[in-house]
């Protein structure tokens, strides 16, 4: 698998620094309102990441933070009069309710910052001991950018023109304005009834430091992947770069990846400009989850995305397509376990993984996908049913992936049809047997019986049938 890591500026091939698992960072919501279609390119760019590295064979631990005290929150809880964890509540339910409607996969861990104060007062507290931060008359903590010869490195900030010893209180700021950050922040009039007590006096954490302290508490001193998007690079990423490093000494993260920007119609979503949408907007107007997930997911990551609501009357008509297809193929296997792949999608699936792997090619991933629809459909009606239950496979591969792609609707002959998922792991589990290796093919056979079907083995192979709840 090859990625592009923004600190390099370079595409790397990229493999976990340890085993099989993959150690991933993500920058999460400020749970200060809902998440907007721009924020949740940046998740479903996460996901599609996530997957595929899990196509790849490889296990994922995934953390995303929840900024839960910082500027946005504190101001919001105190304007509405209520407590911040009871202000920031709806909000993060919102997030998780909406990360479901887009089929996005859950994280491992999503630690919130309000529950990790002592992992930051500690880093803080190292940072300080280093000789890297200090404390200013008002009891707040600033991180001197100069005592940090690697400061730069991510943004590639030029010194040069850079006026230095400025302190900027504020958590997010423009390259032209570095100056030394807050680590930590005294408590003000305005913070109202948020604050921690700490060994510099009462105040809370900035945001910068919540994702160093949160990452390496879950993911070691030195991890494979952070994520987030653009907006994130500067100053966040290369604060949360210096207080990390700076406090141990070593990498922080091997690999960097940044989504670009979404725009809405051309321009810059905003409020003002009547184009800002959150989730919830477009599923009142009538869009869902799956045909959202098909227009974030099909742009490549790096590319500006220009959402437009005719790119989601194509998304309909596409899927529309994918799901005939399937619902035929599904017919046709009528409940038949898959053979060996036909050649169509066998190169199908192969162009496929070649485009995912090629820095999450995902325009090349849906033009693979789209062959498979074309190819089965001409080859339809010659199809025997274990072909087309090895098709079904293949898009059940490519789904583990791109997660948009529906089946089981349809009714075959009063059964019903097997659904890719199930088909996948039949022919995984005939693999199995034909290697007689017993073990797995029951370990599948209890996976399948956990999809909801039963599966039984003759001469001719293995049949399976839907489990009917009792009653
Ligand atoms: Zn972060």
């Amino acid at each position: 698998m090859k990625v592009y890591n923004s600190l390099s500026r370079r595409e790397e091939p990229f493999a976990p620094e340890r085993g099989g698992e993959v150690r991933m960072y993500t920058c999460g919501p400020t749970v200060y309102n809902f998440a907007h279609i721009g924020n949740f390119r940046a998740y479903v760019f996460e996901d599609v990441l996530r997957r595929t590295l899990e196509f790849n064979g490889w296990k994922v631990k995934q953390v995303q933070n929840l900024t839960d005290v910082d500027d946005k929150t504190i101001r919001g809880a105190n304007a509405a009069g209520v407590p911040l964890q009871e202000y920031t509540k709806p909000y993060k339910e919102a997030f998780f309710a909406d990360l479901k409607t887009l089929n996005v996969e859950p994280a491992e861990v999503y630690p919130a910052a309000t529950d990790h104060i002592p992992e930051m007062i500690e880093l803080v507290r190292r940072l300080v001991d280093a000789g890297v931060a200090y404390r200013s008359d008002d009891g707040s903590v600033y991180f001197s950018v100069v005592k940090f010869p690697g400061y730069g490195k991510l943004a590639h900030i030029d010194f040069e023109n850079q006026r230095t010893g400025a302190r900027c209180a504020a958590d997010e700021y423009d390259k032209e304005n570095v100056g030394d950050f807050a680590l930590w922040k005294a408590w003000e009039e305005s913070d109202g009834p948020v604050g921690w007590d700490s060994p510099w006096g009462r105040g809370r954490p900035g945001w910068h430091i919540e994702c160093s302290a949160m990452s390496m508490k879950y993911l070691g001193e030195t991890f494979d992947l952070h994520t987030g998007g653009i907006d994130n690079l500067f100053p966040h990423h290369e604060n949360e770069i210096a207080q990390a490093e700076a406090a141990t000494g070593k990498p922080f993260v091997r690999t960097w990846m940044h989504c670009a920007h979404l725009r809405v119609n051309g321009e810059k979503m905003s409020k003002s400009a009547g184009n800002f949408f959150t989730l919830r907007d477009l599923l009142e107007k009538g869009w869902t989850g799956r045909e959202i997930r098909y227009v974030l997911a099909g742009a490549h990551y790096r590319q500006g995305l220009n959402f437009a609501f005719s790119a989601l009357e194509d998304a309909r008509k596409s899927l529309a397509r994918v799901d005939t297809c399937v619902a035929a193929l599904e017919a046709r296997a009528a409940g038949a376990a898959p053979g060996a792949a036909p050649e169509f999608a066998a190169s199908a699936l192969e162009a496929f993984s070649a485009a995912v792997n090629d820095d999450l090619n995902t325009p090349r991933a849906y033009a693979a996908l789209f062959n498979l629809v074309r190819s089965a459909n001409a080859a339809m009606e010659t199809l025997r049913p274990q072909d087309a239950a090895a098709a079904l496979a293949a898009f059940a591969r490519m789904d583990s992936v791109l997660g948009f792609v529906q089946s089981g609707k349809s009714a075959a002959g009063g059964g019903e049809a097997v659904p890719p998922g199930v088909a996948a792991l039949l022919e995984e589990r005939a693999r199995a047997r034909a290697e007689k290796n017993w073990a797995e093919s029951d370990r599948l056979r209890d996976a399948i019986a956990a999809a909801g079907w039963a599966v039984k083995d003759s001469k001719t192979g293995q049949a399976v049938s839907k489990i009917r709840p009792q009653g």
